[in-house]
């Protein structure tokens, strides 16, 4: 005899459930679509007999994500210091304060003095300015894509830009940037070949169509050998303007870096307008920086389409604390002595070997990622770790339960490596107690 049980009828109702006092707390601070959905998904396991009926409201409490968004903190132990899929540069803890303090209602256009209406962001513009005193004039939109958007839009719509064929860069995902121009309706005018392209090229290219010329920096790739390209300083001598993407959002000459453009150097050398990327090497939010000669600024800045591109409160105040503020992260890590990591990664190594982890200290070589100096190896330390550990510390119990960070490290010859080039020293002991959490 086989004694049947509907388990439907025993599954606790929704209402009864949701009367639980943490789930009612947690209505409060979470909403209550997301507190139902983890409620259902509890009762659903009562039904399939994996929990008991008297379990659903523990299992809809432990199934409740820590925030009503779903984005994680991640420890970023890849050792690739500008990570796209990580959410590229971590802002600065002074860039973090800001966007807190501006994320309320904020004097954003407004100004506390007068009571009048206040231009948009302009601690923010001042801050830029200040930052790249060569340029006559700032601008800020959402991105750098959006940048050369708007900048071929207002410049060169209907018109040609002339661009090097060593230059038609994909910027990733596959988004191309020859396609972005022209879904402006500009045209590109390809000169040169891949591997060379002469400042004659340009010159032969130039006509009654031509807007301007872009030079970009081919920031996630190198040509090597064979290879010749018109410098930003021949070029500003030809009869159109000369616009620059430098990509990677160096405002100035990094000691490290030498192969890395700067806004101050091609502005220097006669650029017209540059462009650049505010989460790669500056370190700060996502944003596009244009910088250049006042006409052409206001030009942008008083199209149409800048509105459709402007930056947020969010932006403004990270923005502005990262280009006014302390340096931040990703500059640190970047002029960290190896010799500092191999301290930080002995110290890690030794705590999770006392705490019965096989943990040793390894070599390792970090690199600056997709947002630029390709081919720079960064010479770093890292702790080796049984692989098994990876899944745990990217997405086990307290990651979901918010109690821990997700750690992402990189797997190597059978071991995960948790890379300490991209990681906060203050996070170390985060770090450490992520590891313990996941071996646990
Ligand atoms: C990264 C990059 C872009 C795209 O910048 P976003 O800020 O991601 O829009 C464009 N051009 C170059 C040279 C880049 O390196």
């Amino acid at each position: 005899m086989v004694a049947l049980v509907d388990v439907r009828r025993l599954t606790p109702r929704t209402d009864a459930v949701l009367a639980d006092s943490r789930l009612a707390a947690a209505e409060r601070s979470l909403g209550r679509s997301i507190v139902l959905a983890a409620v259902r998904h509890a009762q659903d396991r009562a039904r399939s007999g994996e929990i008991e009926p008297d379990e659903v409201a523990d299992a809809a409490f432990d199934g409740l994500p820590p925030l009503a968004a779903s984005l994680t903190p991640v420890i970023n132990a890849t050792g690739v210091l500008l990570h796209t899929n990580l959410g590229r540069a971590p802002l600065s803890a002074a860039a973090r304060a800001a966007v807190q303090a501006a994320a309320g209602c904020t004097d954003l256009e407004f100004d506390l003095a007068s009571g009048l209406r206040g231009r948009r962001g302009r601690g923010m513009l001042a801050a830029l300015a200040a930052a790249v005193p060569t340029a006559q004039a700032v601008h800020v939109v959402n991105n750098n894509a959006a940048a050369l958007v708007l900048a071929a839009t207002a410049l060169a719509a209907g018109r040609e830009i002339i661009i090097s064929r060593g230059e038609l860069i994909e910027i990733g995902d596959g988004f191309r940037l020859p396609e972005l121009i022209e879904s402006t309706g500009a045209k590109i005018r390809e000169v040169g070949t891949t591997n060379r392209t002469s400042a004659a090229d340009y010159t032969a290219a130039i006509g009654p169509q031509t807007a301007f010329i872009l030079k970009v920096h081919p920031s996630n790739y190198r040509i090597e050998g064979f290879t010749s390209s018109a410098s930003v300083a021949e070029l500003a001598g030809l009869s159109v303007p000369v616009i620059g993407d430098i990509g990677s959002g160096l405002l100035r000459p990094h000691p490290l870096l030498p192969d890395e453009p700067d806004a101050t150097s091609w502005l220097g050398a006669g650029a017209a307008l540059v462009t650049a990327s505010g989460d790669k090497l500056l370190g700060g939010p996502q944003a596009g920086l244009l910088l250049g000669r006042s006409e052409l600024i206001i030009a942008l800045a008083r199209h149409p389409l800048a509105r459709a591109l402007r930056v947020d409160k969010l932006t403004v105040a990270a923005l502005e604390a990262t280009l006014a503020g302390p340096r931040p992260p990703v500059a640190e890590a970047l002029a960290t002595d190896p010799r500092q990591l191999e301290q930080r990664v002995r110290t890690l190594a030794e705590s999770l070997a006392d705490a019965s982890i096989d943990a040793r200290p390894q070599d390792s070589s970090a690199a600056v990622g997709g947002g630029g100096a390709p081919g720079l190896n960064l010479a770093s330390a890292a702790v080796s770790l049984p692989a098994e550990l990876a899944e745990p510390l990217r997405a086990g119990q307290p990651v979901r339960r918010g109690t821990m960070p997700a750690v992402v490290g990189r797997l190597e010859d059978g071991r995960l490596l948790l890379d300490l080039r991209a990681v906060d020293p203050a996070d170390d002991e985060l770090l450490q107690a992520a590891v313990i959490a996941a071996a646990g």
